[in-house]
């Protein structure tokens, strides 16, 4: 699996799409896959292949853009969510996944705090 590092929706969503671009470019090594901004950023190369090479690019940039708008944890549709302050790092969520994640943390905190 290529996004194992990633939740469930962006796997969900953009794994088959990574797959199916694997087969059309057998050549095609992922060189990395990150979160940037609450995106799914994946850089590949097709060594000696120029063309193929601009094809990856260009899907591997509309993915980038898809995942703006693909909730990472459940695959629904969502929205960055760029200054949570309870977050690490920006992250991409619908409004119930927002609530949840938020609600957790709030929740591992408060038992941090009561804990003597
Ligand atoms: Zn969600």
């Amino acid at each position: 699996m290529i996004l194992n590092d990633f939740e469930t929706g962006w796997k969900n969503v953009f794994e088959e799409r990574l797959v199916h671009l694997q087969k059309l470019f057998p050549n095609v090594i992922f060189t990395s896959k990150e979160r940037f901004k609450a995106m799914l950023r994946i850089k590949a190369t097709v060594p000696g292949d120029r063309l193929a090479q601009k094809v990856v690019d260009n899907v591997l940039h509309c993915i980038e853009r898809d995942s703006a708008r693909v909730c990472e944890r459940c695959g629904k549709g969502g929205r960055r969510i760029m200054s949570e302050e309870y977050f690490s790092e920006p992250k991409t969520y619908c409004v119930n996944c927002y609530a949840i994640v938020l609600d957790e943390i709030l929740q591992d905190l408060h038992e941090e705090l009561s804990t003597p």
